[in-house]
């Protein structure tokens, strides 16, 4: 049977080491990490996560600044809020939540972040240096899905891994991260043949593809180090990844839960990013 490694712990342990940092300035009169986060419009669901967001910060000893602005905020309205925490020399990192209310352009809206502030690794500026093997910011969730395979010792050298899911958020970034650590990587998607067997050919086998138990075990190599990015909610209410937990966790070698894997480490790089960009600026 696989190990679980729960992204819980490793979170909570990452967080304990952010928070000594973050008292250690305090303790030298420095002021305190700040990200700036913007809310346009009503979404519960977006309303949860920024809340989420803010009490993560809190738990480690970060400010938030929220600009919370309405619905039927302008284009040119967002820009100059952008604009203001660009500006603001106590905001270290700016998250806006997406998605944003229909007729606001996402692409335009991060266009305007600064990106010495984009935490969340979306601005081309970013994404261009990432590629580019350059210092910036990397997306959250990569970097967590990175940081649990460090966890399950992951030799990555040489090893094939196989991404399901070619996002621009989790499975592209993903892919190459491991190609920077010298795995050998292939990118499935929908339109993959024999997903099965390329999937059962892998040693790192990585699932961002937002379809409930989707990778049973079928799919999964004997003794391979599995991470299920998919959080699905089923009819009854609860949630689930992408990967079968109880049958492929009886052939993995290692294996993320859900929820308790990757969502929690993906908040913790948030806070990570946030607190990289506080230290290069003091
Ligand atoms: P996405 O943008 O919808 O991408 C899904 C990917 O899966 C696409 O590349 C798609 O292929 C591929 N796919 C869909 N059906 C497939 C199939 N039958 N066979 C092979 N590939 C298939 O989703 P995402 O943003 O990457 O998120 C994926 C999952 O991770 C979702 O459940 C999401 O909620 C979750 N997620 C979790 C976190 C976290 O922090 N835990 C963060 C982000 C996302 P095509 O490109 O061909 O359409």
């Amino acid at each position: 049977m696989g190990t679980v490694i729960y992204g819980s712990e490793v979170a909570e342990e990452l967080r304990g080491q952010m928070a000594a940092r973050i008292r250690e300035y305090k303790a030298q009169g420095k002021r305190l990490p700040c990200l700036g986060v913007i809310l346009v419009g009503d979404n519960p669901a977006s309303r949860s996560y920024v809340t989420g967001k803010a009490k993560a910060c809190d738990s480690v000893g970060m400010l938030t600044k929220e600009v919370d602005l309405p619905e039927y905020t302008t284009m040119d309205d967002l820009k100059k809020e952008i604009r203001k925490l660009n500006d603001d020399p106590e905001i270290d990192g700016i998250l806006l939540q997406l998605p944003l209310p229909s007729g606001l352009s996402e692409n335009e809206a991060i266009l305007t972040i600064d990106p010495k502030k984009d935490v969340d690794g979306l601005h081309p500026i970013s994404i261009g240096n990432f590629y580019l093997n350059e210092p910036g910011f990397v997306p959250c969730t990569p970097l967590g899905i990175m940081e649990l395979l460090k966890r399950m010792d992951c030799p990555f050298d040489g090893m094939n891994a196989v991404v399901v899911g070619r996002s621009k958020l989790v499975g592209t970034p993903v892919s190459r991260l491991l190609q920077n650590r010298n795995a050998t990587v292939t990118v499935c998607h929908s339109h993959t043949r024999n997903l099965k067997d390329i999937c059962a050919q892998a040693d790192i086998l990585i699932a961002a593809i937002g379809k409930p138990k989707f990778i049973t075990a079928e799919y999964v190599k004997e003794g391979a180090y599995v991470i299920d990015v998919g959080v699905n909610r089923l009819e009854d209410g609860h949630l689930c990844g992408d990967v079968d937990f109880d049958a492929v966790k009886e052939k993995a070698g290692y294996i993320t839960p859900v929820p308790k894997g990757v969502g929690p480490m993906t908040i913790t790089m948030l806070l990570q990013n946030t607190l990289k960009a506080y230290e290069v600026k003091e």
